[in-house]
């Protein structure tokens, strides 16, 4: 696996500093060679690996992983970070009917995934849609949609033989206003390879309907080729995202990293079957782990993760051991405290923090009193930040009125804030954290 690669890389690495340029160039074509493996178009990886060598270069190795893991986590959060770290849904939120336009090469699975899309809207959030085929090309294509409408229980523009797209996009619009439909789709026809004259149809189309999303169908399997693809439409027609098909097969992601390269839009869907329901939001994390070709990406990333959490700890303790403590520093704390559901690695080892971390424990403080102390600390100067005591009455009304909370609510963080200070003072007297540890047992 690539982190076994990066392994060999790295081994004479192991205890050293920071990562230096070279032995990070030399990780970096390791992660080129996987990238390239997994299908991602040869100019999208290069650019990646540039960019994620900027980022690489410099950051201390933690002691408690190796540099090769480190830098997989580095490439993991990058690669997922690329892909859309959130989910984006479709924009059908306007006044009816929201116009869904499905545009892709022949065989990418448009028809397949408008009756997806339609079921899901239909049975999930209870939308009235209707579907339409603007494919006169292929033979029989507009009898493909009527048949999976019957199969989805959604409702297909009546086919009028020798009509053109544009006019059954005209007549599908006014169909459904006239009958109240949250929702149309259209379904287009295909391109065996990029043709001008279907271009040229569909951007007629597009004026026609004004769709509210104009989605790129593109089958994960179609490799290398995915960046000429999804170039060439997104030239031609305002895409809104890019749906993936086919990653039930063994697709091995890269046309996802291409894909959002190339566009610049989120990728909204993924098709995972022939069926129906075989359709899934895109989980950019998942599609990471297949690209990097580790099965186990998932737990070498939370090791990582940990080993921070415990480094930006020790960093802490370090400042403490001086009987240092501003505000900046309970921010990082509860910021902590937040994404460790209470845990904060400091937090049980402070005499202010350990009740605190009781009461989160109990349920009596939730998430939403520490994103408010963290309002007010965001309210406070830099200088008031450093130096708390600063703090006045007339400054603590700026504080709560620039937060949204009450002066009485700044006056408990500043308690806070002092008892913690306090505390750290007298851990400083006892020899710092280490030697309350030793203490401890
Ligand atoms: P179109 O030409 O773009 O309209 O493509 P179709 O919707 O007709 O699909 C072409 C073929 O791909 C059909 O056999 C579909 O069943 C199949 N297909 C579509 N989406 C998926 C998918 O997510 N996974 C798999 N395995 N097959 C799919
Ligand atoms: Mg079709």
């Amino acid at each position: 696996s690539l982190s076994d690669r990066l392994g060999g890389v790295f081994d004479r690495l192991r205890g050293r500093g920071a990562l230096t340029e070279a032995d990070v160039r030399g990780a970096m074509r390791e992660v080129r060679v996987a990238l390239l493996e997994a299908d991602v178009a040869l100019p999208v990886a290069r650019e990646f690996v540039d960019k994620v060598t900027e980022q690489a270069v410099g950051q201390n190795v933690l002691r408690s992983v190796t540099p090769g893991q480190q830098v997989v986590k580095i490439v993991n959060d990058a690669l997922v970070e690329m892909l859309g770290s959130d989910n984006v849904g479709l924009d059908i939120d306007v006044t009816p009917p929201a116009v869904i336009m499905l545009v892709g090469l022949q065989g990418s699975g448009k028809t397949t995934t408008t009756a997806k899309l339609a079921k899901l809207l239909k049975g999930r959030e209870r939308k009235k849609v209707m579907m339409a085929s603007l494919d006169v090309n292929r033979p029989a294509a507009q009898e493909q949609l009527a048949v999976l409408g019957t199969q989805t229980e959604v409702a297909t523009l009546p086919i009028v033989a020798g009509q053109q797209p544009v006019d059954i996009a005209r007549r599908a619009l006014q169909a459904a206003k006239l009958q109240g439909f949250d929702v149309l789709m259209l379904d287009t026809a295909g391109r065996l390879h990029v043709d001008q004259a279907l271009m040229d149809e569909m951007k007629a189309v597009a004026d026609i309907a004004t769709p509210n999303e104009i989605l790129l169908v593109v089958d994960a399997l179609t490799g290398q080729d995915a960046v000429n693809v999804a170039k060439n439409f997104s030239e031609q027609v305002p895409l809104t995202g890019v749906i993936l098909t086919r990653m039930d097969g063994d697709a091995r992601g890269g046309a996802a990293l291409s894909m959002r390269a190339v566009t610049g839009k989120p990728i909204k869907f993924a098709g995972m079957g022939e069926k129906l329901d075989a359709i899934e939001p895109f989980h950019p994390g998942r599609v990471a782990g297949r690209i990097l070709g580790m099965g186990d990406v998932v737990s070498l990333v939370e090791k990582a993760a940990q080993s921070i959490e415990a480094e930006d700890a020790e960093r802490m303790a370090a400042k403490l051991a001086k009987g240092q403590f501003d505000m900046n520093d309970l921010r990082a704390q509860l910021a902590q405290m937040r994404r460790m559901g209470g845990l904060g690695a400091l937090a049980g080892m402070i005499p202010g923090m350990k009740k605190a971390q009781a009461a989160m424990a109990s349920g009596a403080v939730d998430e939403k009193i520490l994103l408010r102390m963290d309002a007010m600390i965001g309210s406070m100067t830099p200088k008031e930040r450093a130096k708390p005591e600063l703090i006045n009455a007339k400054r603590k009304i700026r504080v709560a009125k620039g937060s949204g909370t009450t002066v009485q609510d700044v006056n408990k963080l500043l308690k806070m804030h002092l008892e913690m200070s306090t505390a750290m003072k007298r851990i400083k007297k006892m020899g710092g954290l280490k030697g309350m540890m030793a203490m401890l047992g």
